[in-house]
């Protein structure tokens, strides 16, 4: 405990010198986060001396080994180290699926090799990846999907598209689950790395129903990629997806947290004096999300100490995203006229609406909710059928 203690004191002081004041505000929107990546543009000298800082100690991604640009952190000091960033409001330093999807596969599944080379380039956020899994026609049923791989010797012959490939115009490199064998439809799956700047790949984006378009449709014409770029063993990618799902899943149910904000009642309190049927959803809500985020505290315990159960992250990804969903259908009820102007500069150009309208992709991205309750019913209530 004492030794606990000491790495408390000491990570407190880092973050005091470190820390600059502009990276302690509430992040706005996208703009105010970083993704690192070749073509990253900072935003302020703050936000790159901040990612350039925690980066040289490793704490982008505190609990990696230090060989893969790790701090090397216990679960205990990393959980220390994230009530400390907490409790100054620090933000994020870099963004990444990377960071939380990409590095844990290749904790498990990587070469000594792979690991030394892609994890240090993801902790320094030198390269931004997408996950190219959907498909048209294969999301749900993720294993039915057509990319192919041709083998050609040394390298495969990538042909096939992606769909909803979030920031696939922004990334550097991309995850990607392609066929490499068409009898063996769970067994003909590989897990191949490669640049999204190889000759053959576009992209093209999609626009969502929030006025944005962080996601795209994805093409791959003749694409080359190279054998060493594969993670895990040939036509055995399935395992590396799934794997990789769990933790995709595990970061979504995160939307379930408080959001920055402790109490909705409390935010809206004024609002909430005049109308006794919002404020008895808004208490039900406060409670529910309350409950959420100390199970939530457990479950990252035991997730991160190998202890939860395997298929756990899909219960909190379903509770977590439909809990979100909730949480900005009461401030779109509690913000009045406000809440409905779409381009407004006192409304930071439509923050709630069009916020709000963004957590209806929730429950579909990573896994749908009622995906996420089939699972739940068969691997943990261990419920019959299909
Ligand atoms: C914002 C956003 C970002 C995304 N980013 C990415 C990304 O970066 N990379 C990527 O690869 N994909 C991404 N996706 C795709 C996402 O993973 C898929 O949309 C999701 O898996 C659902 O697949 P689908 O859209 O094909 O819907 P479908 O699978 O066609 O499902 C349609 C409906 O049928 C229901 N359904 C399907 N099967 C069952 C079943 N067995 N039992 C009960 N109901 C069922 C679903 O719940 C849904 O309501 C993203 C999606 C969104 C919305």
């Amino acid at each position: 405990m004492a030794e606990l203690e000491s790495f408390r004191a000491e990570i407190r002081a880092w973050l005091e010198e470190n820390c600059p004041a502009e990276m302690r505000k509430p992040v706005r929107g996208d703009e105010d986060v970083c993704w690192g990546g070749r073509n990253c543009e900072f935003q302020s000298e703050a936000q790159k001396k901040w990612l350039e800082r925690c980066a040289a100690k490793g704490y982008t991604v505190p609990d990696w080994p230090k060989p893969y640009g790790g701090a090397g952190l216990s679960t205990a000091e990393t959980k220390i180290f994230r009530e400390e960033m907490a409790a100054i409001k620090a933000r994020s330093p870099l963004n990444s699926f990377g960071i939380w999807m990409l590095g844990p596969a290749l904790l498990k599944f990587g070469t000594e090799e792979q690991k030394v080379h892609y994890l240090n380039q993801i902790a320094r956020g030198e390269i931004r990846w997408c996950q190219g899994y959907s498909e048209p026609g294969s999301g749900s049923d993720l294993v039915s999907l057509q990319t192919f791989g041709e083998d050609k010797g040394d390298h495969w012959v990538v042909n096939g598209s992606k769909i909803w490939t979030s920031y696939a115009n922004k990334a550097d490199w991309i995850f990607c689950l392609v066929r490499t064998n068409k009898e063996d439809k769970y067994r003909g799956i590989s897990f191949l790395l490669f640049d999204m700047t190889s000759p053959g790949v576009s992209t093209k984006p999609i626009l969502l129903i929030s006025g944005a378009s962080p996601f795209c449709e994805t093409f791959f014409d003749n694409v080359e990629v190279p054998k060493a770029q594969i993670v895990g063993e040939l036509n055995r990618g399935w395992d590396v997806a799934k794997f990789l799902l769990g933790h995709e899943r595990e970061m979504i149910s995160g939307m379930g947290g408080d959001g920055g904000i402790a109490s909705l009642g409390a935010l809206y309190k004024d609002v909430l004096e005049h109308d006794a049927l919002l404020r008895a959803e808004m208490a039900l809500f406060d409670v529910e999300s309350l409950a959420y985020r100390a199970h939530g505290e457990r479950f990252m315990d035991e997730w991160k100490s190998g202890r939860a159960h395997p298929a756990y992250s899909n219960l909190m990804k379903y509770v977590g995203t439909e809990l979100n969903k909730r949480r900005h259908e009461l401030v779109m009820a509690a913000g009045g006229t406000e809440a409905l102007e779409w381009e407004s500069q006192r409304t930071n150009e439509g923050g709630k609406p069009r916020a709000w309208l963004r957590t209806k992709a929730n429950s579909i991205e990573g896994g749908t909710s009622e995906v996420m309750l089939n699972v739940v019913s068969k691997r943990i209530l261990e419920m019959p059928g299909g």
